[in-house]
């Protein structure tokens, strides 16, 4: 558990409270989100907000638990202009990363920054990425579009995320 008094969790670079790595730490699928928002930053946990509550809501309709897998995000805090604070969340995944089976990365620039594609070109399908070594690698529209009336693409790509879980 994180604390946001405690001096461990803030950022080194910039003194912002710290959301690290979230759920469970044995699971080989990792999920990668965007940037922990309000609530996330609140209590430094990542996948406790709004997003995810969509995403929770929809795994389990699939019969999946998103607490049993690891989640973490590009940024370990709100986003920011310095290099440094986004380089330690580029790290954090690849080091969450390691030995995983299945990767899925959740929006835009989560997609964009690991794949150099955009989003909407290869949400529900497998990518490649020259820093990520997992065999399966997936892509999908940030669950937060649900907000904005698109949950079909979500769902899409949820499916695809199950059958990859259950193929492997
Ligand atoms: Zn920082």
């Amino acid at each position: 558990m994180t604390n946001a008094w405690d001096d461990e969790f803030k950022c080194p670079y910039c003194g912002a409270d710290l959301v690290s790595a979230a759920y469970n730490k044995h699971s080989d699928v990792l999920l990668v989100g965007e940037f922990p928002g309000e609530e996330e930053v609140q209590q430094g946990i990542a996948f406790c907000g709004a997003m995810s509550r969509i995403l929770k809501q929809e795994m389990a309709v699939l019969g999946l638990d998103m607490k049993s897998f690891r989640c973490t995000n590009l940024w370990l805090h709100t986003p920011n202009k310095n290099p440094e604070c986004f380089k330690m969340g580029v790290e954090q995944v690849l080091k969450e990363a390691k030995d995983k089976r299945i990767i899925f990365l959740l929006g835009s620039d989560t997609v964009k920054y690991f794949t150099g594609k955009n989003v909407s070109d290869v949400s529900g399908l497998r990518v490649k990425s020259p820093l990520l070594s997992a065999p399966v690698i997936l892509a999908s529209q940030n669950p937060a579009v649900v907000f904005h009336g698109t949950v079909g693409e979500i769902r899409h790509s949820l499916k695809i995320f199950k059958s990859e879980i259950e193929a492997n």
